[in-house]
């Protein structure tokens, strides 16, 4: 992790540091809610983990009354957002080759990253080459919104004039920040609580180091995974005790314990204005223009528009919104795209 995101998160500098109110659910904790506070928001400050989510997220979207946004409506803008340093070109069915945002597969070279990735050969939860192509499920190395050791920042701040020779000409801005900046998470997964479950609904960040860091279901299966992965073999050359929750912590109740007491955020608040359709009581902003329902001149183009959160990190998904957005704004819209993806082999 860049030294930057630790003395960001610990300074009001460039965070707006917020807090929750108490959660009942947590022995009514507040819990820490950074926010960057800067052109390019939190992306100036964020870890800088490029994951797109699941394609049944937007899948879902759309089935929300969110029209026009189907994995196969928003893929185009992914791509054409991005530039990735393992596209196969114009012709990659999954990744962009020639957009703003560079993307780069961690190299994840340091032993205990081999070792993580190593474990995919030795559970069910498998390999993937690429969490953000064709199948998201398993261990894998992470992309990252990193270019030759400099953090790529976004600026969408033009949107809301998308007509003008300033958008026309990119509506991105790169400040490049942050030299020498790596990420040590370089390798994490994805992976199912249980076989009924159609898509991985946990996800991991790997990270040789130690952080002081409703569903307590998925995230007692959370715990016992790791301890899965971490028992395999690739790991028996670096294995010490457990630190947390720590190994006397077997049963339900004293893993719910801990979480009450441990769990926190990972900074991706979202869904707080969502898009949906006009008979949806709960929707704010109009699918097919970002306008706010029942105001005008009004749009909105940020997290706060999805319907469901997607399932990763957000900055990735965010930056597609506002691809989309900025096409929609000029009345525009790229083909759908439907390239085959990944089931597990208990679906169909
Ligand atoms: C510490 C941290 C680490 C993260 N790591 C990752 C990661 O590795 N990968 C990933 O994909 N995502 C990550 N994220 C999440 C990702 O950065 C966000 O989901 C994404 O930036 C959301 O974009 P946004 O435009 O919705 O909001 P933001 O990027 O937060 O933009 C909001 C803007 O509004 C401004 N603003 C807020 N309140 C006010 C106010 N009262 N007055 C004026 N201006 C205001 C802010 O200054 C900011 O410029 C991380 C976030 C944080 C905080």
């Amino acid at each position: 992790m860049p030294a930057a995101l630790m003395y960001n998160l610990g300074s009001t500098r460039y965070n707006w540091f917020y807090k929750t109110t108490p959660q009942k659910n947590l022995d009514g904790r507040s819990i820490y809610w950074p926010r960057g506070r800067v052109w390019g928001g939190s992306s100036s400050l964020n870890a800088m983990c490029y994951v797109r989510g699941h394609p049944y997220d937007y899948d879902l979207w759309e089935k929300e009354g969110v029209e026009g946004w189907s994995y196969s409506s928003v893929l185009p803008y992914f791509k054409k957002a991005e530039t990735y340093s393992h596209s196969t070109g114009p012709n990659d069915p999954y990744r962009g080759h020639n957009g703003p945002l560079i993307a780069t597969r961690g190299s994840a070279d340091h032993p205990l990253h081999q070792a993580w990735l190593a474990c995919g050969r030795f559970h069910k939860i498998g390999y993937t080459e690429d969490m953000n192509g064709f199948r998201q499920e398993g261990v894998a190395r992470m992309d990252m919104t990193i270019k030759d050791g400099k953090r790529q920042v976004q600026h969408l701040c033009c949107l809301s004039s998308s007509n003008s020779e300033q958008t026309k000409s990119g509506a991105w801005f790169y400040n490049q920040t942050g030299e020498g900046a790596s990420s040590h998470l370089e390798s994490g997964g994805f992976a199912r609580s249980s076989d009924t479950v159609p898509h991985p609904d946990i996800q991991f960040h790997f990270l040789p180091s130690t952080v002081h860091d409703d569903g307590l279901e998925e995230l007692r299966t959370a715990i016992r995974l790791s301890r899965e992965i971490f028992a395999l073999k690739p790991f028996d050359e670096f294995r010490g005790e457990e630190l947390a929750p720590g190994k006397d912590a077997q049963s339900d109740k004293q893993l719910d314990q801990f979480i009450k007491k441990a769990v926190a955020s990972a900074y991706h608040p979202s869904c707080s204005c969502k898009m949906g359709s006009e008979n949806d009581p709960a929707a704010v902003v109009n699918p097919k223009t970002m306008g706010v329902y029942g105001v005008e001149n009004l749009k909105i183009v940020d997290a706060s528009v999805m319907p469901s959160i997607a399932s990763g990190n957000l900055n990735a998904p965010t930056i597609m919104i506002a691809e989309k957005a900025s096409d929609i704004l000029k009345g525009k819209s790229l083909p759908k795209e439907t390239p085959p993806i990944w089931t597990p082999p208990n679906k169909t």
